[in-house]
């Protein structure tokens, strides 16, 4: 069984499908990690974000693997280091060119099909990568609300962060996201539509295992 987690920055999606697929004992994909990953490497490299060619050309030089909860960078756990939500911006530039998707949708349908259930999150899990998902969740919520879990989740890791400046980052995020040309954020109409703005992650959970089990 596939279940796909979709929707924009902070929609509480990672803790959702994290939480999830340990309740079910399903293998947990988040193929934002992976983005990310690519990321870090370059900002590492100070390679500019818009110049695809050379992002292009790093992809081809990296190797990224998720393990269970953990994403390697060339064989590195940079699990934590990737959460920056300068790490999120820089993943959104990327994430836009047609190649880098080429090879992460490869790597995660490759992941999913080895898993014999998995709870897979992102931008495009039920539409592009797993277009025959079992269920299909696009899980959003107000900007506000989505920049205050930021703020919060940001603090809890040691971050020194803004909420002002996180509020304006999700809204540019979410700007690029929807707006791309390759996969936009969109659900098509086979989702379920969860806004999880009044609602608690227990109210969330027990939705969607009820939906599950059914
Ligand atoms: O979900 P997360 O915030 O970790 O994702 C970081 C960025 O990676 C997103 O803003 C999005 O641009 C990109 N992404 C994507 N497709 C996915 C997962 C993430 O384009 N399946």
């Amino acid at each position: 069984m596939i279940v796909a987690i979709d929707g924009p920055a902070g929609s509480g999606k990672s803790t959702i499908a994290k939480e999830l697929a340990k309740r079910l004992g399903f293998t947990y994909i988040d193929t934002g990690a992976m983005y990310r990953a690519l990321a870090l490497k370059v900002i590492k490299m100070n390679i500019d974000p818009q110049n695809q060619e050379q992002v292009v050309n790093i992809l081809e030089k990296t190797d990224i693997k998720l393990s269970e909860d953990k994403v390697f960078l060339d064989g590195v756990d940079v699990s934590s280091e990737i959460r920056t939500e300068e790490v999120g911006n820089v993943a959104s530039l990327i994430a836009r060119y047609k190649k880098v998707r080429e090879v992460m949708v490869e790597k995660q349908r490759e992941i999913g099909k080895s898993a014999k259930n998995a709870v897979i999150e992102g931008r495009d899990a039920g539409t592009k990568i797993f277009p025959d998902a079992d269920l299909k969740v696009f899980m959003t919520a107000k900007p506000e609300v989505r920049a205050q879990r930021r703020v919060n989740q940001l603090k809890e890791k040691g971050f020194v962060v803004d909420y002002n400046h996180i509020l304006q980052k999700i809204i540019e995020r979410d700007k690029m996201d929807y707006e791309r040309q390759e996969s936009p954020l969109r659900p098509t109409e086979d989702y379920i539509i969860l806004d999880t703005t009044d609602k608690t992650i227990e109210e969330v959970l027990q939705f969607l295992e009820s939906l599950i089990k059914r």
